[in-house]
Parts: C-alpha cells; structure tokens; sequence
C-alpha cells in the first residue's frame, strides 16, 4: 500500500465521523465513512425487500449492487446505481438493519474491495468499526475512539431532530448495535492491537484530532 491510510474504529455514537471529518480537513486528504456503505447495503435490501438470511438470494442481490462514493462538495456522497441516497440511510431502522446484516460474510467481503479500492488511489482517514484490525492491518496510523455509553447516547441524541425526543431509547439502539458488532464472529469491533485508544468521554471534538494530529505530525 503506497497511500497514506489512518483508520478511526470504535462504537457507535463515539464521534468517528464528525472526527474523521476535521482530521482529514486539517490534513488535506479525503475521508470515507465506511458505515455508509454498510448502511446502502441496508438500504436496497430493505427497498428491493431482499430475503438477506438466504444465502443464494443475499449472493444475488450483493452482485447486482452497484455502491459508490462520488466527490461533492467536499465530501464523500454515497451512490447506489448512479442514486444519491444518503438522505436515507440514516434512520434507526437502518442502522439496525446494517448492523445485522455486516455480520454476513458475503456483505463484508463484498464490501472489502470497494474499501480497498478507494485506499489504492488516494491518502484517507478511514473511519467504521474494522478498518485497522482487517480491511487496513498495514496502515500507518490507527485510532479506536470511544466514550462512555451514556455520553455517547446523549451526544447522538441531541443532534437529532425535535420529533425524536427519547434518550433512553437511543441508548438502548446504540448498547443492542455495539453487543451485534462486537460479537459477531467476522470482523468483530475491537480495537487492532498496535491501536492508540482515545477516551473521549471528557474530550470535545477539536481536543480529540487535536491529541490525533499530535500523534500523526510528530517528526
Ligand atoms: O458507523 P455506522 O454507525 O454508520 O455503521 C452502521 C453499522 O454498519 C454498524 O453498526 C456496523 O454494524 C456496520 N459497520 C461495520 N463495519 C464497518 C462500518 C460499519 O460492520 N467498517
């Protein structure tokens, strides 16, 4: 691997994103959200009503899919079949629903070469739950970011809309998601062994890529 890759894992709601995001702005390099993808794949199943727990239809669909990521903006837009869909795919129900089927090795695998594919071209923080443990073993710098899950459930909470006013909810989706990722057999959420592990519990954003950039920029 010639490109430059950092990965960031960790559990839901830990800020991975928001992070991702000002990491790579302050390092002129691009970021992928890699949960978008598992959560585009959520989506078709959902839209084309996919049987995902039959193995011969769930390797059907996987091959007709066509996920991407194109540039706008700024930032990485996740495509299916030439379709900007990520208006859609943050809903409870697909995170639930991406969370069940990433534990399928068909998805995983499927989804690998389009993560490596996009390493070949281009430096990138990497940011999803096995990016420094399998999908980038080799990159030179990784994180695993988490925080209590309470602050986590209380952070996700109060960026979302009026209508959704139930933080006991959001924690329960965020503790049933994290015990799903770290649990299944393939891939599982935990940190890679040479990762740097930042609490940020107490940290705000900019404390955290700060401490990042520190690690990263130090001769
Ligand atoms: O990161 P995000 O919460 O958007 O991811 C949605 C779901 O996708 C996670 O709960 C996890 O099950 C799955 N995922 C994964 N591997 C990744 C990124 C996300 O299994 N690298």
């Amino acid at each position: 691997m010639t490109s430059k890759i950092i990965t960031i894992d960790g559990p839901a709601g830990a800020g991975k994103t928001t992070i991702s995001k000002l990491l790579s702005q302050k390092l002129g390099i691009i970021y992928v959200d890699t949960g978008a993808l598992y959560r585009g794949v959520a989506f078709e199943i959902k839209e084309q009503n996919i049987n995902w727990k039959n193995g011969s239809d769930l390797e059907i669909f996987l091959k007709s899919l066509d996920l991407n990521f194109i540039m706008k903006n700024n930032s990485l837009v996740l495509m299916s079949s030439g379709r900007d869909i990520s208006d859609f795919i943050r809903t409870p129900e697909i995170s639930m629903l991406a969370s069940l089927t990433s534990a399928k090795p068909l998805v995983r695998t499927a989804l690998l070469d389009i993560q490596r594919k996009i390493a070949e071209k281009q430096d990138a923080v990497f940011e999803g739950r096995d990016m420094g443990t399998v999908v980038f073993p080799e990159a030179e710098y990784k994180f695993y970011l988490f925080a209590d899950l309470t602050v986590r459930a209380k952070r996700r909470f109060d960026e979302m809309p009026e209508a959704v006013k139930d933080v006991n909810s959001v924690e329960q989706e965020m503790q049933t998601r994290d015990n799903n990722d770290s649990q299944r057999q393939i891939a599982p959420l935990k940190p890679a062994r040479d990762a740097i592990q930042i609490d940020s519990t107490f940290l705000n954003i900019e404390q955290v890529v700060e401490k990042m950039l520190k690690i990263i920029e130090k001769p």
